[in-house]
């Protein structure tokens, strides 16, 4: 009797020891070769009804999608996006401030580019705007394209970059929502423009990717920083923190509502990680998972 209750106990043992293996390696299993992450700025998911963008809804329904994802606060470009790269909220990365400041260096935390660079993965980050020089950690990433001028233009170079180069991870960053709405508010008729002008270079880029045969190997997120009323985003209410979230890439469900309400720009790092199959190490301590778990 004892001996078969023995049995019985290492049995068990050994059951749940290859069901909590199975689970890690599921967990840690690569479902993408390479993952690029789209940050249209300012995006509020609302425009996305008025604008004319058939591209992103033939992207949504092919995708995983919220749009009641949540900007941190401060609703900031650059605390954002250090956000979204750092898996951690600004209190806690420190970057506070929204413009280039060079005296104040470059983001102190572990970063996605930090973690992918250690693994051997390539890194590139296109940005039109100069304040993402904050993001610069030293040799953490391989190819930086600053690009202030028309989205065709960042487009042209963010096409470029990839076909040479294919990196395993590319941020690419669209300013021009943002600084229309700055200019003559969120969701004018301008902005509307500026949304579908996104609409038609990001057309482009997964065009790219289907002549290139990487669409099977690519998970794309596109999302954004933060909202935006009138001609700001200061204030961290509903409509300048609710922001568009979608994933489509080879191991994503498509045309799929993501319920969870935790959804924000904190949890891009960690979904970037478990897409390319990398272990986060604790010492990164970030403080979201992956939106895209089992
Ligand atoms: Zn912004």
């Amino acid at each position: 009797m004892i001996c078969h209750m023995k049995i019985s106990k290492f049995a068990l043992y050994f059951f749940i020891l290859s069901i909590s293996l199975s689970l890690q390696a599921k967990k840690y299993f690569a479902s993408s070769e390479n993952v690029v992450l789209i940050s249209l700025d300012g995006l509020r998911p609302d425009a996305l009804e008025k604008a004319k963008t058939p591209n992103i809804n033939k992207f949504k329904l092919e995708s995983a999608f919220s749009l009641t994802a949540q900007a941190v606060a401060p609703t900031w470009t650059l605390p954002n996006h250090t956000t979204m790269v750092t898996g951690v909220q600004p209190l806690w990365h420190g970057v506070l401030w929204n413009s280039y400041i060079p005296s104040f260096g470059t983001v102190t935390v572990p970063t996605i580019f930090e973690l992918l660079k250690s693994k051997n993965m390539s890194t590139a980050l296109i940005a039109g705007k100069e304040k993402f020089k904050h993001l610069l950690k030293p040799n953490t990433i391989d190819d930086f394209v600053l690009n202030k001028g028309k989205q065709k233009v960042l487009m042209d170079e963010a096409l470029d970059l990839y076909k040479n180069k294919l990196p395993n991870f590319l941020f690419l960053h669209m300013r021009h929502p943002d600084s229309v709405g700055h200019s003559i508010g969120w969701m004018s008729p301008e902005q509307i423009k500026a949304i579908e002008e996104c609409d038609v270079q990001i057309g482009r880029f997964l065009e790219l990717l289907e002549k290139l045969k990487m669409t099977d190997k690519t998970t794309i997120i596109l999302t954004s920083d933060h909202g935006g009323s009138g001609k700001q985003h200061t204030f961290p209410n509903l409509v300048n923190s609710t922001i568009p979230w979608m994933a489509k890439g080879p191991a994503v469900k498509r045309n799929f509502a993501l319920l969870q309400n935790n959804i924000s720009t904190v949890s891009n790092a960690p979904t970037v990680a478990y897409l390319l199959g990398i272990k986060v190490p604790t010492s990164y301590k970030w403080q979201a998972e992956s939106v895209l778990l089992d």
